[in-house]
């Protein structure tokens, strides 16, 4: 993909992968609060749509066709949408489930090789006021708003076919991409902040920034290449989620274990505020600093079933490796296996880390892992002390909203987090 600004002179269309293959869905129900303001095929449009796949097909109310295309007949109305019932969201991730989205647009349904594959298609400013509230909630402090949508456009505009390089869409609807969970109701007021950015993005060296962000830094942001490998990304290193002259981060397991006064701490955003402003599937509230203990059977079993290992017990979970954000990046586990044997195995990334150490997903890998021996040598109990929630790199969306709160404005913002950017206007 290329990056550079100057190939982008107006707004582009962008295609959302909502229903994926990899879903193995193969019958949807689909809903239309107003259908005579959509057309299916060019034809009239019923309120209810009962889809199937049939063979290579689509079998939508008895007509049978390769491919549908639902469209609106006006497409800036903001009261009509396409309701699919069903739809993954946080896959592969601790808070997986399935929702029910709400989209403006066209929407296409296809057979993708037995499986349903549902595609919104629409032009990329009507899309982002719902990205940035499905991240968080619309009432959430205008430049925090302001500085989610840029920081969104950017991305999208730097990743457009990127993870799902052999389907023909932009970006899927899920974490893996960018959480876009459709039509909410999004006050005026809000949608006006929103609006205010159509088309800034965030510029280095001319190039339209890969703008990652994730929940909670935990006080110190990561460094790309400390989770997606590669050469460092000089605008994603890794900073101290901190007001200027105020460095807290010397030692990072005390660090960890203490609770600095950064912006996605409870100085600066108090648990109330989270839980108000957090985007609606995000169910805990404590990010900055958790803990988890587990017995020496239950991180066994745990541990077996995430690696596929035949373990009897854990002797030890030691860090090799650490990221700027005390982010464990390189973790070595010690076992006994079934034939008594001393065996270990190495993780080389916080994703694999994050992976094997939780039934679903552990919240992040900058932790201190805390053994407690008594009698033998095997630990009884493995406690974790955390810090944060997600990668870590680049925008921390709690401190950001620590930052909004104490009026600091969206060009603040994003420049505390990315590093010697410009915000810029391309179309
Ligand atoms: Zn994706
Ligand atoms: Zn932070």
């Amino acid at each position: 993909m290329n990056k550079n600004v100057n190939h982008i002179t107006e707004e582009p269309i962008i295609r959302i992968g909502i229903i994926l293959p990899e879903d193995k869905n193969t019958e949807i129900i689909i809903d239309f609060p107003n259908p005579s303001n959509y057309t299916i095929n060019s034809e009239p449009l019923s309120k209810k749509l009962f889809v199937k796949c049939q063979s290579e097909s689509i079998l939508i109310n008895n007509k049978l066709a390769d491919k549908f295309v639902i469209e609106p007949n006006n497409s800036l109305n903001k009261n009509d949408f396409t309701i699919i019932n069903s739809v993954p969201t946080g896959r592969r991730f601790h808070w997986q489930s399935e929702i029910q989205v709400r989209i403006p647009g066209k929407v296409i349904i296809q057979n993708h090789n037995g499986y349903l594959f549902i595609i919104n298609e629409l032009p990329l400013e009507q899309y982002l006021p719902y990205v940035s509230t499905s991240e968080m909630n619309p009432d959430c402090p205008s430049a925090l708003l302001e500085a989610q949508t840029i920081a969104a456009r950017s991305w999208l505009l730097a990743n457009r076919k990127v993870n799902h390089p052999k389907l023909d869409i932009d970006v899927c609807n899920d974490d893996c991409c960018q959480r876009y969970q459709g039509v909410t109701d999004i006050p005026d007021k809000s949608l006006q902040a929103i609006q205010k950015t159509f088309g800034q993005v965030l510029l280095y060296n001319n190039e339209i920034c890969d703008a990652r962000y994730s929940k909670c830094c935990g006080g110190i942001t990561e460094s790309f290449e400390n989770v997606w490998g590669g050469k460092p990304i000089p605008y994603l290193s890794g900073i101290p989620d901190f007001p200027p002259n105020n460095n807290q981060t010397d030692d990072l397991l005390n660090f960890i274990k203490s609770s600095p006064p950064a912006f996605c701490s409870e100085r600066y955003v108090k648990p109330s505020d989270i839980k108000k402003y957090l985007g609606k599937v995000d169910k805990s509230s404590s990010y900055y600093r958790w803990n988890i203990a587990y017995s020496q059977k239950e991180i066994t079993s745990i541990i077996n079933q995430k690696l596929d290992l035949d373990a009897t017990n854990i002797i030890n979970i030691s860090p090799l490796k650490r990221g700027y954000s005390g982010r464990i990046t390189k973790l070595k586990i010690d076992y006994i296996n079934k034939s008594d044997k001393n065996k270990s195995i190495i993780l080389n990334s916080e994703y694999d880390i994050r992976n094997a150490l939780h039934k679903q997903f552990l919240y992040s890998s900058a932790i201190i892992i805390e053994q407690k021996t008594q009698r033998n040598y095997l630990p009884e109990k493995f406690k974790f002390i955390g810090a944060g929630w997600g990668h870590g790199v680049g925008l921390c969306q709690i401190g950001a909203l620590g930052m909004a709160l104490n009026e600091y404005s969206a060009g603040d913002i994003l420049k505390h987090y990315f590093k010697n950017i410009k915000i810029e206007k391309i179309y």
